[in-house]
């Protein structure tokens, strides 16, 4: 059986706001992302994560932030994308598992939404994908609420 893994990594700038895109799912509160699209890292960290599985480059390479049409795009856009990549690549993903960093939002009562989003996306139940969350303890730019970030790794099998 043919196995790849890879790890993703993103992270945002937060202001002001009214909520914040993370897992495909939105989030009213205080804050929102610096970003170019929607902002949603923990689609970015699972889409960095596929493409280094595949040997695939990354997000930034595929989808520019300096090319207009993916100003303010639904990042799940670009993971449909990505796993059209997966999938052509001759691959199926097995298993995600997600960190988010944050000390706000708290995320606690959408990781199940967030779940079911990223399974979606992936073409996998829901079972094959985790998404915990932890914040920062108060320490550093993301404790002091200037930013998040998330990682995620995921496994492929070859289809
Ligand atoms: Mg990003």
């Amino acid at each position: 059986m043919k196995l790849r893994i890879g790890h993703g990594y993103d992270t945002h700038r937060l202001e002001a706001g009214e909520g914040v895109h993370l897992g495909g799912v939105f989030i009213p509160c205080a804050y929102r992302v610096i970003a170019h699209s929607d902002g949603d890292a923990i689609i970015h960290a699972l889409c960095d994560a596929l493409l280094g599985a595949i040997a695939g480059g990354d997000i930034g390479k595929l989808f520019p932030d300096s090319d207009p049409q993916f100003k303010g795009i639904d990042s799940r856009k670009l993971l449909e994308e990505v796993m059209r990549r997966v999938r052509a690549a001759g691959y199926a993903v097995v298993n995600a598992d997600v960190s988010l960093i944050a000390q706000a939002p708290r995320v606690s009562a959408h990781t199940e939404a967030m779940r079911e989003q990223l399974a979606a996306g992936l073409g996998v139940d829901v079972g094959c994908v985790n998404v915990k969350a932890t914040t920062n303890e108060g320490m550093d730019a993301i404790g002091h609420k200037q930013g998040l970030a998330a990682h995620a790794v995921v496994l492929l099998q070859g289809a």
